[in-house]
């Protein structure tokens, strides 16, 4: 549309936050702020990146990949139609843009979300990209700056999503190690696997004024508790007062609050030599999705059912979810009973809270002694309660940091089991910082100096299972769950209600086998009988020996080799991973 053709709508709009008639050129040279109330209007990201750095100092980095749709999503409309429609709309190919420059003098390298693109969601190609920007930031040795826009985890590209959350982390960690200052910069909105990583993990986080974060969005939790929520709750000054951000900034000091600190860092950057990154898989083999695997034996071959598995080869997956959820399916303790001896409770997070729906402690593993942490939930209404259904607080997510930094320090392997349908979405947890808890342990599992085996036994709901499963072995029982959202959250996006999550189930992978066949899982555990919940002793006999044949090798590797394959192995996730079925532009 030309300029001479604009309709009178275009030249003017109505500031939402005062309902003011705005001359629209009159707010952008107000960088899109409404100059009668100070309401931050949303800004794309190019417009964004023109506010941020010095003139002529931005260099693009490339932003086309090989385009995918790696699960073959069809919810209403096939994935690729949505994300033409979503290239056509804002010029962008995807929900970031990123770019070297500097800002007051000082070089940068930045990575800006886009909200307009599909919610400005992660998935593989968004998490690629960050993590390049990252790479790159590690390579000229400058600071990264990372300015969120996000509905959450990109529900199209299921676990692999998901996934995205620990390989971004995994850079960020490589930053941390390396001495170099890490931003984020949240904008509004920041929500769900963005909240619950990079958003959070970084050395400082700043607040646009206005912008809202939080792990669970306000609906959810609104839905879930059935309470009202506090006045201005998740807004800026909310994650101020809460100690979740460092500074809310007016959008017209933003540029100049980075430029100082960014010359601080620089300033303070104590002369160490250059820590050798770790070596990225070449790029062939990242390109052929043939990342060598973490022990010698590889995944096994999947699908393969016991002979006295009397269950159809192919359940569906929405049976599959309900088997998952089944009340007399064993719990954490119920494992720490059969599989493991001697177990020793460990309690506290030691910043006030002691979270029922997260156990771990010390414990033997056929005589060995390993550290396991994992959710609890219960069989009956009571214990259910009493366990929060299995859903973490941040005093939980921390409780399991603490374990796991301490099984580092000790030597031991640890050892997670995951079942939760997700994090607490309550509002107590949003002003605990339940982002920024699950944020640390995805990327202190990216580097934690022991082996870690994680274990999905029932339902792995996505940021609060990713929190525990960051492992060098990740396995999961025959009819465990693991995905991105439930089945019912995602029916109630993508489909006109809750009544289409079997059709969701269906569309999100989530399903063991369908994990293993993405790399997301090394090996299935085979069920007994229907399920389970028929024969917990058997099960607790091939999970024993499961975990055995996985954990030996493991114990073998040195440390340092094994953080770098870990690492290795969430950053195959990226999008050249589903470049292997790449359709050409
Ligand atoms: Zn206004």
């Amino acid at each position: 549309m030309t300029a001479a053709a604009e309709p009178a709508e275009q030249l003017w709009s109505r500031c939402a936050g005062c309902a003011s008639l705005l001359y629209r050129k009159r707010l952008r040279r107000n960088l899109d702020v409404c100059p009668e109330c100070g309401e931050h209007t949303r800004l794309g990201a190019p417009e964004r990146l023109r506010q941020l750095v010095d003139p002529g100092s931005l260099r693009l980095l490339p932003d086309r990949l090989p385009e995918a749709d790696p699960i073959d999503f069809v919810d209403v409309l096939p994935y690729p139609h949505r994300l033409s429609a979503a290239r056509i709309s804002t010029g962008l190919a995807e929900a970031v843009l990123c770019a070297t420059a500097t800002i007051g003098g000082q070089p940068a390298a930045l990575a800006v979300m886009d909200f307009r693109f599909l919610g400005g969601s992660l998935g593989c190609a968004v998490g690629e990209l960050i993590t390049r920007t990252a790479e790159r930031a590690l390579d000229d040795r400058v600071p990264l700056i990372l300015v969120t826009a996000s509905g959450g985890a990109r529900m199209q590209e299921g676990a692999l999503s998901l996934m995205q959350m620990a390989t971004v982390s995994q850079a960020i960690a490589a930053l941390r190690e390396a001495g170099l200052l890490t931003v984020s910069v949240l904008t509004d909105p920041t929500y769900g696997g963005v909240a619950a990583s990079f958003a959070t993990n970084t050395d400082l986080v700043l607040a646009e004024s206005g912008a809202r974060m939080g792990f669970a969005g306000p609906r959810v939790i609104r839905q879930v508790t059935g309470r009202a929520l506090p006045e201005g709750f998740q807004t800026a000054d909310f994650l101020l007062r809460h100690g979740q951000v460092d500074m809310v900034v007016q959008r017209r000091s933003l540029r100049g609050r980075l430029a100082a600190l960014l010359a601080a860092a620089r300033a303070g950057r104590p002369a160490r030599p250059p820590v050798p990154r770790q070596e990225p898989a070449p790029h062939h083999e990242r390109l052929a999705g043939v990342v060598p695997p973490v022990v010698p034996d590889g995944p096994r071959a999947v699908g393969e059912r016991p002979a006295d598995d009397p269950t159809p080869a192919v359940r569906d997956a929405w049976d599959t979810v309900r088997t998952a959820r089944h009340p007399g399916r064993p719990t954490t303790l119920d494992y720490l009973d059969s599989v493991f001896d001697g177990f020793v409770e460990l309690h506290g997070d030691r910043l006030g809270g002691d979270c029922p729906a997260i156990v771990g402690g010390v414990a033997r593993l056929a005589g060995r002694h390993v550290m396991v942490i994992g959710h609890q939930k219960g069989h009956t209404t009571a214990d259910l309660v009493a366990r929060n259904f299995g859903m973490a607080s941040p005093a939980g997510h921390r409780k399991a940091l603490r374990l796991m930094r301490l099984a580092a320090r000790l030597g031991l392997p640890v050892v997670t089991l995951v079942d939760t349908p997700g994090a607490d979405p309550g509002i107590s947890a949003e002003e605990h910082g339940q982002a920024a808890a699950i944020a640390e342990n995805i990327l202190t599992l990216t580097v934690l100096p022991t082996p870690v085996l994680a274990v999905i036994t029932g339902e792995g709901g996505s940021g609060g299972a990713l929190a525990l499963a960051v492992a060098d072995r990740v396995l999961m029982l025959q009819h465990a769950v693991y995905s991105v959202i439930s089945p019912e959250g995602c029916a109630a996006i993508l489909w006109p209600d809750r009544s289409a999550a079997p059709q969701a189930a269906r569309a999100l992978r989530l399903t063991a086998p369908d994990l293993c066949r993405l790399g997301v899982v090394d090996e299935i555990v085979p069920e007994p009988a229907t399920a389970a919940h028929d024969d917990p002793a058997e099960t607790a006999r091939r999970l024993r020996a499961a975990l055995l044949a996985n954990l030996l090798p493991l114990l073998d590797v040195p440390p340092a080799m094994l953080v770098r394959l870990r690492r290795q192995r969430f950053r195959r996730f990226g999008a050249t991973r589903a470049g292997v079925r790449a359709v050409a532009r």
